[in-house]
């Protein structure tokens, strides 16, 4: 019997793992795991794991006694090439390995800064383990930081960084941090908050060479003239998703790997999930792609699910949340295309929400240290529930009511 072969040990490649043997699958299962570690999570490494002084097991999801007690089979290899003919898998050992079904769960990677001296040692990015560990080791030699990027990861690591007693600068080239991801009224809040705590932020700015001296890091030139000193440079400017396995092997690619509601590619023995998947959502009525851990462990359900036997439509619901300094955000739904924006709570407290409207409906809700409301917006946007702006806006209104 040939196994179900996962590309990619991350969150999507563990859990349909995981998913798989809950549902009472027997048969053999290879986790393709092309990292140094056994498969860890990814948001500590910008969070408590970058910020504390944790173990890297603190960070990982089994021991290893796991795996072997589940009978899930730790490849450690890269996975190269498909013969979607032969039904094998080829892999950078030379291994070639049949299966029966073919999970591509290979993530995304960073995108690369691409401007002069970027290739210097000190020119680091925030994606594995061995790169938080790196990062938290240079906090104690380190003094001054230029982060480029002001999305989750760049603000998250400026936070950690500005915390540990670093000068920290923050270049965006967009008019506010976290410009793509969220409504004005968050980026303001955060923006207080980070400048407060001592980050500088500089926006509609681009970092246009890095400086360098004996080959080290000396400072960041920006597309203004204005060069500011540096002896760290991180950069947090998005990611690309990791496509070319299946791009290879003849399977439709577009920004992300193509697949169905059903989390498959166009070839019936092959599918795609997490952060490489580009998926026909029906909730949305479009192609998403997108980079959550919510997204990643769900589609690893539904697609364990269809390999066991109780196929369903992909209908995962959307939510987020970002740790920065000691603010928590939370996002539940999709909050693009909105064109209304009401407040509920207190700017000033630093406990509201930003419950977004398109056309009148309820379509998403950012809460700034307002778990309720987010615990709400999970609930109630899921089913599709709607509640007046001017319900929202009032704060004696009770969310629960609505729920009932
Ligand atoms: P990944 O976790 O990237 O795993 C893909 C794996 O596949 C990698 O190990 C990769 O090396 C491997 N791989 C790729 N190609 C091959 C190949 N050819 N052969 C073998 N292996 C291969 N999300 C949230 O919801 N909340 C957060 O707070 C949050 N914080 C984050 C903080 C950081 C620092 C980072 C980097 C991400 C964060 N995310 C967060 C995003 C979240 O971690 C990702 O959406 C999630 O990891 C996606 O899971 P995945 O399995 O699709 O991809």
């Amino acid at each position: 019997d040939a196994p179900i072969l996962i590309v990619g040990a991350g969150h999507a490649g563990f859990q349909l793992a995981v998913s798989l043997r809950q549902a009472g699958y027997e048969g053999p299962v290879g986790l393709i795991n092309d990292e140094p570690h056994l498969p860890y999570q990814r948001p500590p490494l910008s969070k408590a794991y970058l910020k504390g002084g944790g173990s890297p097991d603190s960070v990982m999801f089994r021991p290893e006694k796991f795996y072997h007690d589940q009978h899930i089979e730790l490849i450690a290899d890269r996975a190269v090439a498909i013969d979607r003919g032969a039904l094998q898998l080829v892999c950078a050992s030379g291994a070639s390995r049949p299966y029966k079904h073919l999970v591509l769960a290979t993530g995304a990677r960073n995108r690369l800064l691409d401007v002069p001296n970027a290739d210097l040692e000190d020119v680091l990015y925030l994606r594995s383990l061995d790169e938080s560990e790196k990062l938290r080791q240079l906090f104690t030699t380190r003094r001054r930081v230029v982060v480029v990027g002001a999305g989750f990861i760049g603000l998250e690591f400026a936070a950690t960084a500005r915390s540990k007693g670093l000068e920290v600068d923050v270049v965006e080239l967009a008019p506010r941090v976290m410009a793509r991801a969220v409504t004005p009224e968050i980026s303001e809040f955060f923006q207080q908050r980070h400048s407060e705590a001592g980050i500088r932020l500089h926006f509609g700015v681009q970092a246009t060479s890095i400086a360098g001296d004996g080959g080290r890091v000396s400072g960041v030139a920006l597309s203004d003239g204005r060069q500011l000193a540096a002896d760290l440079v991180v950069v947090g400017i998005g990611v690309l998703p990791n496509v070319e396995l299946a791009g290879e092997a003849g399977l439709p690619v577009a920004s992300g790997i193509i697949v169905d509601e059903h989390l498959l590619t166009a070839d019936p023995n092959i599918s795609a999930i997490g952060d490489c998947a580009l998926f026909a959502s029906e909730r949305f009525g479009a192609s998403l792609r997108l980079e959550s851990v919510q997204n990643a462990t769900d589609q690893a359900r539904c697609v364990a699910a269809r390999l066991t036997g109780h196929a369903k439509n992909y209908d995962g619901f959307p939510w987020f949340w970002s740790d920065q300094g000691p603010d928590k955000l939370q996002i539940a739904g999709l909050t693009t295309g909105y064109d209304q924006v009401v407040v509920r709570g207190d700017v000033g407290q630093g406990s509201f929400s930003a419950f977004c409207y398109k056309g009148g409906h309820l379509i998403g809700i950012e809460s700034v240290n307002r778990a309720s409301d987010h615990v709400f917006g999970r609930r109630f946007l899921a089913v599709n529930g709607s509640i007046t702006p001017e319900q929202a806006a009032d704060s004696a209104f009770d969310l629960k009511r609505a729920l009932a």
